[in-house]
């Protein structure tokens, strides 16, 4: 039985004010919520603050980070290691987010290696996939997925995935309001799950595939209803405390 996951993606976005305020928001809103997880990605600068807030809490919500590099220490100036990371209790963290993959150049190959770096050290990888507007167009959007998802289990066996989550977000869908429908979501959801069963269906059957792409309160139920959506990754209503604590919510009735 997978449980499902709604994690935020807080992208460069907030001060302290803001993080003390979201985080006192979620924390009333998903008071009593049972039967789902909820993670959110500060960035790293408040990694510290928010943690302090949700110990004080006694919270239940995870915290996790959106990027981490491929080296422990060293002369890797502006890098966060995944032993910083733990170090203020972060265990989730998001690797191959479609902006870190344009606007850094990061490879299929270069997202495998951190995300067997976050494996190595005990930490879930948060593997985003997903296809652009241009190859959705072309029908390539199951073989871009698949390409993204090879390039670790080729290099690190499909078990890597065991543990591991897999958002699949379309980048046209990302932060462009252009949501996929429910249907068209849960279609590449089976077929990404489909792609892992060629390895294992063991590990097909067991791993976490969010969908994540302009969900909101509204649509969110709609996903959740599909058998292969096991979440969300949400970015811009993540930032509100009630929206997201909706989105989460509609995810523990749905799959509950
Ligand atoms: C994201 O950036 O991961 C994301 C899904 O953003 P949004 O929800 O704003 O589309």
């Amino acid at each position: 039985m997978r449980r499902p996951l709604v994690m935020g993606n807080w992208k460069l976005n907030g001060n302290k004010t803001m993080v003390a305020e979201l985080i006192k928001g979620l924390e009333a809103e998903l008071n009593g919520v049972e039967g789902v997880d909820v993670a959110i990605a500060p960035p790293v600068m408040y990694l510290d603050l928010a943690e302090q807030l949700l110990g004080k809490a006694e919270s239940k919500i995870i915290l996790g980070a959106q990027n981490v590099d491929v080296n422990l220490s060293g002369a890797f100036t502006g890098d966060i290691s995944p032993d910083m990371l733990k170090d203020f209790g972060a265990t989730h963290i998001i690797i191959g987010h479609s902006e870190r993959r344009e606007y850094h150049e990061e490879s299929d190959e270069f997202v495998a290696k951190k995300f067997a770096f976050l494996k190595e050290n005990g930490l879930v990888p948060v593997l985003c996939i997903g296809e652009s507007d241009a190859q959705n167009e072309a029908g390539e959007t199951v073989a871009v997925c698949a390409r993204q998802l090879d390039a670790v289990i080729n290099t690190q066996g499909v078990e890597a995935l065991n543990g591991a989550v897999i958002a699949y977000e379309p980048i046209w869908a990302i932060g462009t309001g252009k949501a996929a429908t429910a249907d068209d979501a849960q279609r590449i959801h089976a077929a990404i799950r489909a792609h892992i069963a060629e390895k294992s269906e063991e590990v097909a059957k067991n791993v976490v595939i969010q969908y994540g792409g302009s969900v909101k309160p509204e649509n969110a139920e709609a996903y959740f209803a599909q058998p292969d959506i096991d979440g969300a990754l949400v970015g811009g209503a993540a930032l509100i405390a009630d929206s997201f604590a909706a989105i989460a919510k509609a995810a523990a009735k749905a799959k509950n």
